[in-house]
């Protein structure tokens, strides 16, 4: 038993390490297990991070802006590669390994512009909020617009740093300054027609009433009332045109009313024979004598189409005629249409340009056009017209030979009598003529124009108030006259050369008296909301030109003294000349037959061509002292050696500046050719295209000489 004891003990001692070597086997495999499930994670985790590497440098190389990420001390960390198109300091390497932000970004910024960026970072860091904001900045002279957005980067609530995107925004920038800049040219654009056009018809409007009150020949009051008449008619249009935005926003509103058909046609015949320059164009309508007597339609609005297109025929035809055509039927569905053409034998437009003539400023063949005055708004504005009224409009031409627009408005017709042979019963003149009912005796105004003409109106109207009226032709001559009288009322012209009516106003409020002195501001600028604008810069009123006698009338009410007013006794307006029936053809012969035998002045037909003296005083009130004058200081204000040095020099500014003087200053003497050609090259000088201006400048320099010499003879 002694000799088994050991075997078993040491048999269990085998069996122990037995069991042992098994345990540590299996831990064994187990440890490889492990360590091999270990190896396969490491090397997932390294794919992965390869994977992440890979997509951070993806996302990197083709992030479209410039894009730097920085640590809490404002090192950069990493940037796009948008930013190593911008700076040639440091490569990737390091400003991975970390370059201060502001180093970084020194080539990139302008100097003063990182100051400031630095600034907005500092505050982002310390938790403030930085809207993203556009920076323009010029580095070596080219121009960037930034846009920046800072944010601030936090990790298991620490900040890490600064995640900052810079996004160029050059192009959108550039495009809305662009723009801006069109709105503003369009807005200028508005102002300056506002004034050019206003201006000349203040003197139409004012003069004929001054003729419609002063004078005692009937012939002459009604041919004042008919150019009244049409005054207004444009006036009206030129408002609309002023408020061009208004249409194009579609806040227009049609009013219709009963209208006749037979003043329609009157109305616009008598404005389009008015313009007709002389014989080689004739005036033919084709009525159709079954057109009803009353239609229902925006009478404004469809005059504005019809004078629009018919000016058109006017400006664009030399020789022929101009044929306006009506006639209404029904449309399928019932409802009455008035179609209406306007024909012309004029110079056509071409193929190509059809497509473009009713978009707005569009104006085509302006070589050939070049002295047509013009805005290229007409057309467009008609077809807004026509189409807001329901209707269609369509042109067809043939370049060479001649144009015909075609309109077509639905309107209902109120009475369907037919209007009959139109040409003997067209023309009817409906003019209230305006007549003051009180006095002002010894009140003493002051007007102030750099223009004779607009000085002659204002006081001409102002004549029968018996107040002593004063006039200055500028802003210092003003100031003079006011430090040496006392003014009750001063009417003061905006826009003056040297010192304008704002600046003068400015100083006259600063003078003894100016302080509470009435100043009233006369201006062509008629913009919705500037009455606001000239309140608020220290006038009392606003008068816009042409001046309206009862505007003015109502002005002197509003802003003298109700004590110096003396009432007349309430006189009306001279009743037996409303409602006078003129037969449109044969008066305006007669008028022009009348008005040549009246007006011929003893003037040869070349003397005439040159400097038609009918016109020149009529500009100066019938006054032959005055357009003595007004002569005398044309021929004094020779420019033709000034022009020639200019024309010359190639300075085509200083040309400008003078060619535009002698535009305005040739047509008050009545040398309406020579304005015209002053005209053309003027509006040459101004768009640039000195290839007009070599080719007219002689011809123009020859008539201006003849012109000059004309009046040295002193047989005018
Ligand atoms: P504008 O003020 O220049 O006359 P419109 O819009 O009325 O502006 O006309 C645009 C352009 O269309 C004109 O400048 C001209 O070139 C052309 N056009 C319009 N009507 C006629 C016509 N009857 N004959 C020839 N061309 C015309």
């Amino acid at each position: 038993m002694e000799v088994n004891e050991p075997a078993s003990q040491h048999e269990l001692e085998i069996k122990k390490l037995n069991r042992e070597i098994k345990r540590l086997k299996k831990d064994n495999e187990l440890l490889r297990i492990a360590n091999n499930q270990a190896m396969n994670t490491q090397a997932y985790i390294q794919r992965d991070n390869y994977r992440q590497m890979f997509y951070n440098n993806q996302l990197l190389k083709t992030y479209p802006h410039l894009l730097i990420l920085t640590d809490d001390q404002l090192q950069t960390v990493m940037t796009s590669d948008v930013f190593f198109d911008h700076n040639r300091t440091f490569s990737k390497d390091e400003i991975e390994r970390g370059v201060p932000l502001r180093d970084a970004l020194s080539g990139i910024l302008a100097e003063r512009d990182l100051n400031h960026f630095m600034v907005m970072c500092q505050a982002a860091m310390v938790g403030r909020a930085v809207e993203p904001y556009i920076l323009r900045n010029i580095v070596g002279g080219s121009k960037t617009d930034w846009q920046i957005t800072i944010r601030r980067m936090h990790m298991e609530g620490r900040v890490t740093g600064l995640n900052i995107v810079f996004v160029d925004m050059t192009m959108m920038v550039d495009a809305l300054d662009r723009a801006e800049a069109a709105d503003k040219a369009k807005g200028a654009f508005l102002a300056n027609m506002s004034h050019e056009i206003r201006t000349p018809m203040n003197s139409i409007a004012g003069m004929s009433e001054l003729i419609i009150r002063d004078s005692n020949d009937d012939m002459a009051r009604q041919q004042a009332m008919m150019i009244k008449s049409a005054s207004k008619s444009l006036l009206a249009i030129i408002n609309d045109i002023l408020d061009y935005s208004k249409i194009e926003s579609g806040k227009i509103e049609l009013r219709a009313e009963d209208v006749r058909t037979a003043s329609i046609i009157s109305d616009i015949l008598m404005m389009i024979k008015i313009r007709l320059k002389d014989d080689s164009v004739e005036l033919n309508s084709d009525i159709d004598s079954n057109l009803p007597s009353v239609i229902h339609v925006d009478e404004v609005r469809l005059k504005q189409i019809m004078v629009n297109l018919m000016g058109n025929a006017v400006k664009f035809t030399e020789k022929g005629y101009i044929k306006l055509g009506m006639h209404m039927d029904k449309a399928t569905d019932g409802s009455d249409h008035l179609h209406i053409y306007i024909e012309d034998t004029g110079m056509g437009i071409k193929k190509e340009d059809l497509k473009d003539i009713f978009s707005s400023f569009t104006r085509i063949d302006t070589k050939r056009n070049r002295a047509v005055e013009g805005t290229g708004l007409g057309l467009a504005i008609s077809k807004e017209l026509v189409e807001l009224m329901g209707g269609t409009i369509s042109v067809e031409s043939e370049y060479g030979k001649g144009t015909t627009f075609f309109v077509d408005i639905p309107c209902p017709v109120t009475d369907p009598t037919p209007v009959g042979d139109i040409s003997v019963s067209i023309g009817e003149v409906r003019e209230e003529v305006f007549v003051p009912t009180y006095k002002i005796p010894g009140v003493n105004i002051l007007v102030v124009d750099d223009n004779e003409m607009n000085l002659t109106v204002v006081s001409g109207i102002l004549a029968p108030y018996e107040a002593n009226v004063t006039c200055a032709t500028s802003g210092e001559e003003a100031i003079s006259k006011f430090a040496k009288e006392r003014y009750d009322l001063i009417f003061m012209d905006h826009m003056m050369p040297v010192m304008d009516g704002k600046e003068t106003m400015f100083k006259i409020r600063g003078m003894q008296g100016g302080e509470n002195v009435k100043i009233v501001v006369v201006t062509a600028n008629a913009i919705n909301g500037v009455d606001e604008a000239y309140m608020d810069m220290g006038f009392d009123d606003y008068l816009s030109k042409p001046i309206d006698p009862a505007c003015l009338d109502g002005m002197l009410k509003k802003h003298l003294d109700p004590d110096w007013i003396v009432e007349k006794g309430g006189q009306k307006s001279p009743g037996d000349i409303h409602d006078t029936d003129v037969r449109i053809a044969n008066s305006y012969d007669e008028i022009k037959e009348t008005y040549e035998e009246e007006t011929n002045m003893g003037q040869s037909n070349e003397e005439v061509k040159l400097i038609d003296k009918a016109v020149g005083l009529r500009y100066c009130m019938g006054k032959e002292d005055f357009y003595k004058n007004v002569l005398n200081i044309f021929a004094e204000s020779n420019e033709c050696s000034s022009l020639k040095e200019m024309y010359d020099k190639e300075d085509w500014e200083q040309y400008h500046t003078i060619i535009h003087a002698v535009k305005g200053t040739a047509l008050t003497i009545g040398a309406t050719a020579l304005s015209e050609k002053a005209k053309g090259l003027n509006q040459a000088a101004k768009d640039g295209d000195i290839a007009y201006i070599k080719e007219h400048h002689d011809e123009f320099m020859e008539d201006y000489v003849k012109v000059l010499e004309l009046i040295k003879k002193g047989e005018i």
